[in-house]
């Protein structure tokens, strides 16, 4: 049984991570998306409000046979992964930028349990510059990000901008 944990804040889910989740899904018998839960970085969307979503959207994307398990997390990623029972932990690598701070973590997380190991995959050309933050940005100021996310995601935060 091959587990593995697809750990971030998905502030919300874009196609970028749908993008992982597709391509490393058939690596894997078993995905679980987790969640931070944040509250102190004041996120656009609660834990739950982004669990939520993953769950409604996933069962539009291909896993191939990998069962896929949508749950929030807090604290340390090395410890859910490792109360998870899973043997990877998966992250997406867009540019040189990110691959600074992976490595950083990847290497803590690896002291933290040996056992685990990180596995990146490189982000799809077209989302390469795609994150959750430039999303948020852009559509803020009235910018379209139609295609770079998902079109349930788009009308949540469109709820969230009329309340
Ligand atoms: P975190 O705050 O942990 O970085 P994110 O939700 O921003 O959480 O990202 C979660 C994971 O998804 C990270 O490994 C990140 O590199 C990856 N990711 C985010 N956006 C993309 C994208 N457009 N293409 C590929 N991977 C991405």
């Amino acid at each position: 049984m091959r587990r593995a944990v697809f750990p971030g804040s998905f502030d919300p889910l874009t196609n970028g991570h749908l993008d992982i989740i597709k391509r490393s899904a058939p690596l894997f018998d078993e995905m679980i998306v987790a969640v931070l839960n944040n509250p102190d970085k004041s996120p656009m969307f609660t834990a739950e409000e982004r669990c939520g979503m993953i769950r409604e959207v996933l069962p539009s994307v291909d896993t191939s046979s990998c069962k896929m398990r949508v749950e929030s997390f807090s604290g340390l990623t090395a410890e859910f992964a490792r109360k998870s029972e899973a043997t990877a932990i998966v992250r997406g690598i867009r540019a040189v930028s990110d691959y600074e701070y992976e490595l950083r973590m990847a290497l803590m997380n690896r002291r933290l349990e040996p056992a685990i190991e990180t596995v990146f995959l490189m982000a799809g050309e077209e989302y390469s510059y795609v994150s959750s933050t430039l999303m948020k940005q852009v559509f803020e100021l009235g910018g379209r990000v139609n295609g770079l996310i998902p079109e349930l995601v788009e009308a949540k935060m469109r709820a969230k901008q009329n309340r």
